[in-house]
């Protein structure tokens, strides 16, 4: 089967520091992928390097699509989704309008359509509204959907920002340490919200340091460590590597 993303050889070099090095690993279709590694290993660039917010070299496939040397827009395009530090979501509109602005801002799909009385403008937003509230309701959150995202817990904006990043249809999704800040409670939301993205098929790249949620999630582990890819496996096997051990968890 043709790996939905495939890294080879990718690395990052900024003015003397060599941040990501010759990093290659595969992740399957459906696939949960936790990007481990201390502070500074160069996980956030890496995803960077996916995302092309940064120049890297090697080569970056989703499915038969080289990535590398594309634009931020051409790879959102391609169904690279990411959510970001700060969230990004408006806090004073609703969840399902900030999913919808989300779809407008990638896909320039008219806001105002019944204004401007389009009917296939309408018809898309129809079409569009639909698909955000199934969305909603696979990720357990539909009843929010009218709710003011201000009026929001720490964990359910997660899970929105999550939603939002989705709101076009997506083949891998990136998340930077998810689980920072929420409760023991919400990160099991985000556990099995997680595990029903990729039963539905989508491919998560994610970096994460709480190790009960990478080790609950994930199909495979990487670790990083100073730019370099030092091991690979199960998140059992991972966790019983010694070289893992002494890099990363300082035993
Ligand atoms: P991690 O996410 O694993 O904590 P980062 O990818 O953020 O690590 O950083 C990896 C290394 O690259 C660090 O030494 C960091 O200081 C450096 N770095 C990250 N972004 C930049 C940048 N835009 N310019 C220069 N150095 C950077
Ligand atoms: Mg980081």
């Amino acid at each position: 089967m043709t790996p939905r993303l495939k890294l080879e050889g990718v690395s990052v070099q900024f003015a003397g520091l060599r941040a990501v090095s010759d990093v290659s690993f595969e992740v399957a279709p459906g696939e949960i992928c936790a990007v481990i590694g201390p502070n500074g290993a160069g996980k956030s660039t890496l995803f960077n390097a996916i995302g092309g917010y940064v120049r890297s070299t090697g080569r970056v496939h989703l499915n038969d699509t080289l990535l590398t040397g594309r634009s931020i827009h051409q790879i959102a395009a391609a169904g690279v989704r990411r959510t970001f530090q700060n969230g990004g979501l408006f806090q004073d509109i609703t969840v399902i309008e900030n999913l919808m602005v989300g779809l407008h801002q990638t896909h320039n799909i008219p806001l105002v359509a019944g204004a401007l009385a389009l009917p296939s403008a309408r018809r898309m937003e129809g079409e569009a509204i639909r698909r955000a509230r199934e969305l909603l309701d696979l990720m357990g959150i539909l009843n929010l959907e009218r709710a003011l995202v201000r009026d929001l817990s720490s964990g359910q904006r997660r899970i929105v920002e999550i939603a939002r990043a989705l709101a076009v249809p997506a083949k891998l999704l990136m998340l930077d340490e998810p689980a920072v800040g929420l409760t023991t409670l919400e990160i099991e939301h985000l556990d099995q919200v997680l595990k029903t993205l990729a039963r539905d098929g989508i491919s998560v790249l994610l970096v994460e340091h709480v190790l009960d949620l990478v080790m609950s999630v994930s199909d495979k582990v990487v670790v990083l460590n100073s730019g370099v890819r030092l091991a690979e496996g199960t998140p059992a096997a991972v966790k019983q590597d010694p070289a893992v051990l002494e890099a990363y968890l300082g035993y």
